[in-house]
């Protein structure tokens, strides 16, 4: 497979003297396609076209974009195995999982355009304020924002870039896309459905490149009025420090809370932790990466774990048995094998996996890990779990609370006061009652809290987030 450029003015284009980037499988290094790098003057275009092509899109009235987005919903279902293999292949997720998540790419698609049109105003009651009568009209009037800059990771190439991208057209907006370097080729597949949906050109650009260049340049630049930003904390943080006064979305790191408490029903608490603490290979945001157990059944609770999680199977990605497959790279295979070595060498527990092999990861569970450890406040982005024990119930929400991140949070307990005091005192943007964070369903609003970063996700709150609410007031001759 050869990929044709960058997507300008909806055309795939290069230079003579275009850098060119081979996609490699990191499961086998075999080459799966060539993309162009974009440099600082395409950057400059992408934003000129950019701009001009938001006064057109938001002079299209609602429902013609609402016919393209749902053209582009079909077409995308059309091409779901074909979206799935190129997900698999490029950022090593088994086969099952990059189905599911292609599966959901014309979903996002048709809840964005009914969502697109569903954007309705108020009338403000202005005769309530004091001092003001019948004598003027008011009302909020919604507007695209114009030009959204979307920059997406790697670990759900075709989820996150549809959560942004979606709405962001629905919502009558221009988009420059900046996908992750490691998974370029299905962000390239899916701009192609846009494209034969009858996007006109230039609504939608597509720039490929090292995010620390080009995702600066376009972050800072003046002529964007939204940036909005799915990946690390470290590098949400150096973007509100590049951004100035624009609007900003924010979808970071966490190291999300799993409670089980003496009151769970425990057998569905390790089935719903064997998957979400090891889907993705544990590349996932809302990752069930740190498991608060209660001291009185930790001991059953392990006996019941263990044997799940040594039956993942791993291996090749596009294998259709292969529950789990490799990591993105290898340097970040070893990064995860080492912090598993390093709390290891720090008094915690193996209790299983953990073997490296290339770029997989034999899933991981490590016990007794102090709250405070590193690998339990950090990010770890692998096929692990931590296990820390807590005294009792209060103990386990002062440990769920203890990280700076605060994006998903679940507890396991039969306990109905129980359960009312996690949804109310856990610090999460989302608590999930009786499962793990690991959860979406994509209507729902999505987002955390503390460093896990601003604003939220799902298709209507990013609806919502890329338009202006303009206040307008009518006011009659005095
Ligand atoms: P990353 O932060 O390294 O990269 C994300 C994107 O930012 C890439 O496209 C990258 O090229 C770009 N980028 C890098 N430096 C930049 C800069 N200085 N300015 C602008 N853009 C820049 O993240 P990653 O390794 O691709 O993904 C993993 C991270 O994403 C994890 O921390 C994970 O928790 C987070 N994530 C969060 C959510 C969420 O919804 N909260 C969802 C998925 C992933």
């Amino acid at each position: 497979m050869t990929t044709p450029g960058l997507l300008l003015h909806g055309a795939w284009q290069q230079h003579a003297d275009s850098a060119i980037h081979t996609v490699r499988s990191p499961y086998n290094g075999d080459s799966l396609g060539e993309i162009v790098l974009a440099h600082s003057a395409d950057v400059d275009r992408a934003l000129d076209i950019a701009v001009d092509a938001a006064k057109l899109w938001r002079n299209t009235p609602a429902h013609e974009r609402t016919a393209i987005l749902l053209k582009a919903a079909s077409i995308a279902d059309e091409r779901i195995e074909s979206l799935a293999r190129t997900i698999s292949s490029e950022m090593g997720k088994s086969i099952r999982e990059a189905r599911g998540e292609a599966t959901r790419a014309g979903e996002i698609i048709r809840l964005s355009a009914f969502e697109g049109s569903q954007r309705y105003g108020e009338s403000l009651p202005l005769d309530a304020n004091l001092g003001t009568g019948f004598d003027k009209i008011g009302f909020t009037l919604p507007q695209p924002v114009g030009v959204v800059v979307a920059i997406t990771p790697f670990n759900y190439p075709s989820l996150l870039v549809l959560h942004k991208v979606g709405p962001a057209l629905a919502a009558g907006n221009s988009v420059i896309l900046k996908p992750a370097l490691a998974a370029p080729l299905t962000a390239i597949a899916l701009a192609q459905c846009f494209l034969d949906a009858g996007l006109p050109a230039g609504v939608l650009g597509v720039l490929n490149g090292p995010g620390s260049e080009l995702g600066s340049q376009l972050v800072a630049d003046p002529r964007v009025n939204k940036v909005s930003f799915t990946g690390s904390t470290r590098v949400g943080e150096q973007i509100t420090k590049t951004a100035g006064i624009k609007r900003l979305s924010l979808e970071l790191g966490a190291s999300s809370p799993v409670l089980v408490t003496k009151h769970a029903d425990l057998e569905q608490a390790a089935h719903s932790i064997t998957l979400g603490g090891y889907v993705n290979a544990g590349q996932v945001c809302i990752a069930a990466q740190r498991i608060i157990v209660e001291e009185s059944i930790h001991d059953d609770f392990l006996a019941v774990l263990v044997p799940k999680v040594e039956a993942i199977t791993i291996g090749d990605p596009l294998q259709d048995d292969t529950m789990v497959g490799t990591l993105v790279s290898e340097s970040e295979a070893i990064r995860v094998e080492k912090a598993i070595q390093n709390a290891v060498a720090d008094g915690a527990a193996l209790i299983t996996g953990g073997q490296r092999n290339g770029t997989l990861l034999t899933p991981a569970i490590v016990g007794d890990v102090p709250g405070d450890h590193p690998f339990a406040q950090e990010e770890l982005f692998g096929p692990a779990v931590s296990i820390t024990r807590a005294r009792d119930f209060d103990h386990a929400v002062v440990l769920a609370n203890s990280t700076q991140y605060g994006l998903g949070a679940g507890i396991f307990t039969q306990d109905h006061d129980e359960s009312i005091r996690a949804m109310r005192d856990i610090d999460s943007g989302i608590v999930h009652i009786n499962w793990t964070p690991l959860w979406r369903a994509d209507l729902m609003p999505y987002g955390g809290m503390k460093s896990s970063g601003i604003g939220k996700e799902g298709v209507r709150t990013t609806v919502n987030e890329m338009t202006e609410w303009k206040t307008v007031i009518m006011h009659s001759r005095v």
